[in-house]
């Protein structure tokens, strides 16, 4: 994606594995600080498209033609952003301008459509935990940031030319 950080994985994403662009897929990072450096330990074995820190700055880590390791079995299928800061906390303005600007990105490029996704079968924009188990069981990115998802729709929408 241009205009934004790239700092290009070397490892934990498989190069070529996109099948399918279904949509973007959000998560909560639960720290604060660039994802970069926990995403290149071998160890972790995860990794997300993008990140977006709480002053809306994104970073880009794996390119949207490979698969991040982000949400197990719907990876082949969704891009991914993590979002810095807490479950317990809701995602900055900044944070939500920044989603949105990253969605009217892949409506765009990907033909993502303005809608939330509800299930690993629907497009649009999505959340972790509407994976359930296949994707790893997670609740992420909790009930504060997953209500949010209508105001980044209207973020798109207001971003995004007819
Ligand atoms: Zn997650």
């Amino acid at each position: 994606m241009p205009e934004v950080t790239h700092k290009p994985l070397t490892v934990n994403f498989t190069p070529g594995g996109i099948r399918e662009m279904r949509g973007l897929v959000m998560h909560v990072q639960e720290g604060e600080n660039s994802l970069h450096d926990r995403f290149s330990d071998p160890a972790v074995e995860c990794s997300s498209h993008f990140w977006v820190a709480q002053s809306g700055e994104i970073e880009q880590y794996v390119s949207a033609h490979d698969r991040a390791w982000a949400q197990a079995a719907g990876n082949p299928s969704w891009l991914s952003v993590e979002t810095s800061g807490f479950a317990r906390r809701p995602l900055t303005a900044q944070q939500v301008a920044s989603v949105a600007r990253i969605y009217a990105w892949g409506m765009a490029q990907h033909g993502w459509p303005l809608a939330s996704a509800s299930t690993p079968l629907g497009r649009g924009f999505g959340i972790h935990s509407m994976g359930g188990r296949d994707w790893g069981g997670h609740a992420c990115p909790g009930s504060l940031r997953s209500a949010q998802t209508g105001e980044i729709l209207s973020a798109v929408r207001e971003m995004y030319p007819r």
